[in-house]
């Protein structure tokens, strides 16, 4: 049997993202995954929002994808495109890319970190005890860790083995997805039909476009047919294109469901195997992405030694809520996207609404991940939330904080005198970063706008602030304990 601090079952973009977070902090991981290569069999995914940018940009690899991709607008609940250019990041603008090309750089990323993956092998089963889990394989082989983590998406073979209900909502719509080639394909756009909105666009290939059709009845498998995608294509066009040469078919439906536990001792669950919905909004691989990056540095510190299991509970509180609103959100923009004429009126006025500032930022701040605010108790604005990529001026010169974060440890940045918090940090000196810096940037959240600076800021190694220092170290020590363990452990 093989051993390995944790295992990963499942190698998309979650699995191959907590795979990076977990080798960066020098733990020994290894990943399970089904498929040969990253190759996928259609384009699924289609871009990344502000926050997924950002926590690449935390580890210094936001430039690969942003060369690959192209910057572009988010569209609303209603399709109306809302520009979220005035928000104070980085990276106000979603990043068209498909799936495929994003999974491609997370893995040659892990592969720089020296991840094993285990190709063409399932996770079939695994049992746990009090010192780990023994992880099955079908190769007949099987794996030691101490965690087991199920990243194999929505049919979560590790979560239905951990016993993990999954409530939520059977589906109200079902969709096919096609890549295709057309005799005479028509304007790109989308039509809106009474159960949903259809959709016809080019691959980018100059040939082939990407089809989205709503049917008319609700129909679940995978494995949709020809006659199913011509039918489709008639009822909303009245034609079917000559649609040919179809290279990917498939169906999606609206079924919403979140695991009721991201935990089962020593099992944890992350990105679709945690969370499933329509995929409107483009959610899903961002959720899960931001999930890992959550997870990584927690599961860390408890696999050294340095902080108890309980942290692993922080997990499920921060996220939970997260993908709980993306799940209400989705089930909305379904609701709104039918076509009936009460709809209609109903979308207009949530349009309307949408058109002014206040309503737009709300609804921007959750859809680009940036509003995030992890429940940290009472205090400055900047408890909870993600740190902003501020400009900076180290020892070293001139720094991004974003690039203070790139080893994925924490960092105590001093604004104030410098060395001002050296003993109150010190029995953390291996663990945490401290860096004096003078601030010379503006302190601006987005949604909340300008908000006071802060004398020092404790920052976790996922980017949100756990301590705000007033110009003492009051709370400090308390931060540093709950968050990075006491001096005493590991
Ligand atoms: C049509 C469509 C459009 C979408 N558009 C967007 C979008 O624009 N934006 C967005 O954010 N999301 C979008 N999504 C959702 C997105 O594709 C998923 O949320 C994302 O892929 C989830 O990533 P994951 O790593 O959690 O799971 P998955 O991508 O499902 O990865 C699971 C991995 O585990 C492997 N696996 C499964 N079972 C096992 C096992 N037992 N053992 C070993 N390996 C296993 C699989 O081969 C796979 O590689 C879309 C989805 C669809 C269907």
């Amino acid at each position: 049997m093989t051993n390995h601090a944790v295992v990963i079952a499942g190698g998309g973009p979650t699995g191959l993202m907590l795979a990076g977070e977990l080798a960066l902090a020098r733990v020994d991981v290894a990943v399970v995954e089904r498929r040969a290569t990253q190759a996928l069999a259609g384009s699924r995914a289609g871009g990344l929002h502000s926050r997924t940018i950002e926590v690449l940009d935390q580890r210094g690899i936001a430039e690969r994808f942003l060369s690959q991709g192209k910057v572009t607008q988010i569209p609303s609940f209603t399709m109306l495109p809302l520009d979220l250019s005035d928000f104070p990041t980085r990276h106000n603008y979603v990043l068209a890319l498909w799936q495929e090309r994003i999974e491609r750089t997370l893995a040659a990323w892990v592969d720089e970190l020296a991840v094993p993956i285990y190709r063409e092998r399932d996770v079939t089963g695994f049992s746990q005890d009090d010192g780990g889990v023994d992880v099955a394989l079908s190769d007949g082989r099987s794996l030691r860790a101490q965690f087991l983590v199920g990243c194999d998406g929505g049919r979560s073979v590790v979560r239905k083995q951990a016993g993990i209900a999954f409530p939520g909502w059977d589906p109200s719509v079902s969709y096919l997805i096609a890549e295709v080639e057309m005799s005479e394909p028509p304007a790109p756009g989308i039509r809106r039909g009474d159960k949903g909105v259809n959709g016809i666009g080019p691959l980018g290939d100059g040939k082939r476009m990407r089809v989205v059709l709503v049917e008319q009845q609700l129909r679940q498998g995978d494995e949709p047919t020809l006659d199913e995608l011509r039918e489709a294509l008639v009822a909303a066009y009245g034609t079917d294109f000559g649609v040919h040469d179809v290279t990917w078919l498939s169906r999606f439906t609206d079924a919403t469901r979140q695991a009721a536990a991201y935990r089962e001792r020593r099992v944890l669950l992350a990105g679709d195997a945690a969370h499933v919905h329509s995929p409107t909004g483009g959610q899903g691989l961002n959720i899960g992405v931001q999930d890992a990056v959550n997870l990584g540095w927690k599961l860390a510190q408890v696999v050294r030694g340095t902080s108890p299991e309980s942290l692993l509970d922080t997990y499920q509180a921060e996220r939970h809520p997260i993908a709980a609103r993306a799940l209400r959100m989705t089930m909305a923009a379904t609701a709104l996207n039918r076509g009936d004429e009460r709809t209609n009126a109903l979308r207009e006025t949530v349009s309307d609404l949408l058109k002014l500032d206040q309503p737009r930022k709300q609804y921007l701040g959750m859809i680009s991940g940036l509003d995030i605010c992890y429940d940290l108790g009472a205090g400055h604005p900047l408890l909870g939330r993600r740190m902003p990529d501020l400009d900076v001026v180290t020892a070293d010169g001139p720094r991004r904080v974003f690039t203070l974060l790139h080893e994925a440890r924490p960092v105590l940045l001093n604004l104030g005198e410098p060395g001002a918090l050296d003993a109150a940090s010190s029995p953390w000196a291996e663990r945490t970063r401290p860096v004096d810096a003078r601030d010379v940037g503006a302190w601006e959240l987005p949604v909340l706008g300008a908000i006071t600076a802060p004398a020092a800021v404790l920052i976790r190694p996922d980017g949100h602030v756990a301590w705000v220092g007033d110009g003492t170290d009051e709370g400090l020590h308390e931060s540093l304990s709950k968050w990075f363990g006491s001096p005493r452990r590991g």
